[in-house]
């Protein structure tokens, strides 16, 4: 388990918010799960409005750090198969989805093929990704050299909060969590 990974969560599933959460937690708990990749940190849900396609629910997102031994390659077949045991239902671009995951950062990795981009490159410019990252490593060092609290700073304009609901990911086996993010 030798790499650390960032991985973003989102979905925006017609229906209740429960149900939302439901799929997000439900994905790491089969993450969780997996000897392949262990748990770090897990951000709180943050909801956003949607962007793009407008006329649709909102999304939650979130953000998990872990350490895998998984190569990128591995790891994104790795996601795509919990997305698809996850029903994943998509008819419009960036329209409602039951599970997004994302790979935002491998190591300090860079990659750039069809199929895969490490760092996600549209990471920066997302206020549900960036909040969340900030949240668990508000250190971090970003490629660009750029802090995250700089880039937050340009993300003003996008309306997201943290929901107040801190025990989303108490379902989980709390022994797989190294490091619970405490709001
Ligand atoms: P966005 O990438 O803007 O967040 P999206 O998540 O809606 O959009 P998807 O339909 O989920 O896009 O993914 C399309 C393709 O993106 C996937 O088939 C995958 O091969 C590719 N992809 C490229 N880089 C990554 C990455 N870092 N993480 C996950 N998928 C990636
Ligand atoms: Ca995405
Ligand atoms: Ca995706």
């Amino acid at each position: 388990m030798n790499k650390t990974v960032y991985i973003g969560f989102g979905s925006n599933l017609k229906g209740s918010k429960n149900r939302i959460k439901d799929q997000i937690s439900s994905a790491l708990e089969v993450i969780s799960a997996s000897f392949k990749i262990e748990i770090i940190s897990v951000s709180s849900l943050y909801e956003s409005e949607p962007i793009g396609f407008e006329d649709q629910p909102k999304f939650i997102n979130a953000v998990v750090k872990a350490r895998t031994y998984l190569c990128p390659f591995g790891l994104l077949k790795f996601l795509q198969n919990i997305e698809r045991d996850h029903e994943r239902e998509r008819e419009i671009n960036w329209g409602p989805r039951t599970l997004d995951l994302d790979i935002l950062m491998y190591e300090n990795v860079k990659i750039e093929t069809r199929n895969l981009s490490i760092p996600h490159p549209r990471m920066f410019e997302r206020a549900f990704v960036m909040f969340p990252l900030r949240e668990i490593d508000p250190e971090l060092s970003i490629f660009n050299n750029q802090n995250i609290g700089e880039i937050l700073e340009n993300l003003s304009n996008q309306s997201i909060f943290k929901t107040t609901d801190h025990s989303w990911w108490e379902n989980i086996d709390g022994s797989k969590l190294v490091d619970k993010v405490q709001p």
